[in-house]
């Protein structure tokens, strides 16, 4: 018998800063979808944020990302569009890591509030492809609209009002971030001295 292929979720984020909802996301997809493994990705440049605000450091938003997945079967923080540089299109990261696991079944994990949008990305085709949307539900976001034609798998997750928005609000003016953002994750904040200009 062939070994069953690869079955690898792609979760893109800015992560500025990681949080709960990220992570009781990823962990979720994986056990649902029986994933073997489930890459973070942080995005390089997130060309629909940046114009808008400021975004943390890629190395800063990687940093945390690896202090929050540490011991965590199955979950991984992925370099790769930080050492591809420039613009982060998933496009583009499918691609990468199609070639890299041949045969793999990729799956590309989303929150309803991006599902939504879907339409607006690069090459939106080549996603649609690549792999199946893994949407999670989001609190705050309608179910997403215009997915006729996609692989489509919807996982349960238990809803947590938890943005990076918020807790970027939160740790510039002084209120906690604890049991909202892994330990660790806290760490690289105090330590790296992020979010805390306008205190
Ligand atoms: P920001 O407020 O800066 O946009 P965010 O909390 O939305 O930050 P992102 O890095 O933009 O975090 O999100 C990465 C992915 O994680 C997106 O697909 C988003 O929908 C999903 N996501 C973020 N927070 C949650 C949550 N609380 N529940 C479910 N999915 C989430
Ligand atoms: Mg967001």
């Amino acid at each position: 018998m062939s070994p069953r292929a690869a079955r690898i979720g792609v979760f893109g984020g800015t992560f500025d800063p990681v949080h709960l909802g990220h992570l009781v996301a990823a962990v979720n997809v994986r056990h649902s979808l029986d994933l073997d493994r489930l890459l973070l990705i942080v995005a390089n440049v997130p060309w629909q944020k940046v114009g808008g605000r400021v975004v943390s450091d890629a190395e800063d938003r990687f940093a945390m990302v690896t202090a929050a997945v540490e011991g965590v079967d199955g979950l991984e923080a992925s370099r790769l569009e930080i050492d591809r540089g420039g613009t982060s299109y998933t496009a583009d990261t499918l691609a990468a890591v199609a070639a890299d696991e041949p045969g793999a079944e990729l799956f590309c994990v989303v929150g309803e509030d991006v599902a939504g949008t879907i339409g607006t990305w690069e090459r939106v085709e080549e996603v649609r492809r690549l792999a199946t949307l893994a949407v999670v539900n989001r609190p705050g976001a309608p179910p997403p609209t215009g997915l006729d034609g996609w692989r489509v798998a919807q996982v349960e997750i238990p809803a947590l009002a938890i943005s990076s928005t918020d807790l970027r609000a939160r740790a510039a003016d002084g209120r906690p971030l604890d049991y909202l953002v892994p330990a660790g994750a806290i760490r690289c904040i105090r330590d790296r001295g992020l979010y805390a200009e306008t205190r």
